[in-house]
């Protein structure tokens, strides 16, 4: 596909994703770096990001389900990978054969893996994850006793070897929180306590991005960046992403549909929420739900079109909505950005979330399959 199709599309820019974690690593002098590429990339597609992580120098790369593994490894990474989502029956087999390490929060997971793991004839790659406060997966205090000892006996037989141990963050990203140095000292007696167990992992991590940005002594022996890498900030209150040295990778992008003069007074979509104040101009976006707009952001989606900001007008629908030009001139075809760096002037995903009442995070993750991603910047070409 060409540098710019004309139609709606995502341009990806590799460039600013390896630049983007080789900030992030300046971060974390001297620890190992996972690039977290959960959700497609949060978005930005799990294939060709795991490609420039790889060139970038990460060591690691992390994933929720094993079924995002699974892809990345058919598409040919051999690299260290963990993934840390699973349900009962999941593909424990394929998992292990696929050398990927599988993290297990409870004693159920980890009878599934051995079984796995023996039926397969190899010793199983499992990294325990604890709950030191965050309250979603995880292993509870009062179970880990029995899943480190378990654990070790396992390994004692050959059915797994632990290399990691590892928590996530339930506050990082609101500075002071008081659930922080609590979850941190957990943390610390999680790790001491399967080490009095016998356990010897390879590596111990506890830092999602804003924990890399802002907090060093979460940084153990690996960092777990993921939104950061895409150039956005985990939260406003930390900072914008140009106060870390981040860009934005993602931009999107359409050309316009239709553009029609109209007389004051006449409604602009489903319920007519928005009238025309006067004669006017109005733009058709060629992009709506359908393609992970979010519809929270009709009346106040902000969009760049020839030079200024305009906003949703009316109800942003399932594969299309509407700007007012204000009786400016456009012609069909012409840009319309969404959101992207912010450094021609256009939006980001940040004021996107901001409008629709979610975070950036949201933003990218929703944008479906339906909107095609433009690759820029590969370090292949
Ligand atoms: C999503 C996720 C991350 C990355 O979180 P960001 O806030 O995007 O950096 C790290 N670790 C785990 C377990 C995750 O689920």
């Amino acid at each position: 596909m060409t540098d710019t199709p004309l139609r709606p599309h995502a341009r990806i820019d590799l460039a600013a994703y390896r630049d983007n974690l080789a900030a992030l690593r300046e971060r974390a002098p001297g620890r190992a770096l996972m690039a977290v590429l959960k959700a497609d990339a949060y978005g930005h597609g799990a294939v060709p990001i795991a490609r420039e992580a790889r060139a970038a120098g990460a060591e690691w790369i992390g994933v929720a389900t094993p079924y995002e593994a699974l892809q990345l490894r058919a598409a040919g990474d051999r690299g260290r990978m963990l993934c840390w989502l699973w349900t009962p029956d999941g593909p424990w087999r394929e998992t292990v054969e696929a050398d990927v390490d599988i993290t297990v929060s409870a004693m159920w997971a980890l009878d599934e893996v051995t079984a796995a793991a023996r039926q397969a004839g190899r010793t199983a790659r499992v990294q325990l994850k604890a709950d030191t406060g965050l309250g979603r997966n995880g292993c509870q205090p009062a179970d880990w006793p029995e899943l480190t000892a378990a654990a070790r006996a396992a390994e004692a037989e050959g059915t797994i070897q632990v290399t990691g141990v590892w928590s996530h963050m339930a506050c990082a990203d609101e500075p002071g929180h008081p659930s922080i140095e609590p979850q941190i000292a957990a943390f610390r007696d999680a790790v001491a306590r399967a080490e009095a167990a016998g356990l010897r992992p390879e590596v111990r991590h506890l830092a999602n991005s804003p924990a890399t940005l802002s907090l060093p002594e979460t940084h153990f022996d690996l960092v777990r960046p993921g939104i950061a890498s895409y150039g956005l900030s985990p939260s406003p209150e930390l900072g914008v992403p140009a106060d870390f040295g981040l860009r934005p990778v993602m931009t999107l992008s359409a050309p316009l549909a239709l553009v029609k003069h109209v007389p004051a007074g006449h409604g602009v979509s489903y319920g007519h929420h928005y009238v025309t104040p006067g004669d006017t101009t109005l733009a058709l976006i060629p992009l709506g739900y359908g393609d992970g707009i979010p519809r929270h952001a009709s009346g106040g989606g902000p969009v760049l079109v020839a030079g200024k900001w305009r906003t949703a007008a009316g109800r942003i629908a399932m594969d299309q909505f509407v700007v007012d030009l204000g009786g400016d001139a456009a012609s069909a075809g012409d840009e319309a950005v969404l959101f992207g760096s912010g450094d021609h002037g256009e939006p980001t995903a940040e004021d996107w979330a901001r409008a629709a009442g979610t975070i950036g995070y949201e933003i990218v993750t929703r944008i479906s399959a339906r909107v095609p991603r433009v690759y820029v910047g590969s370090s292949e070409t």
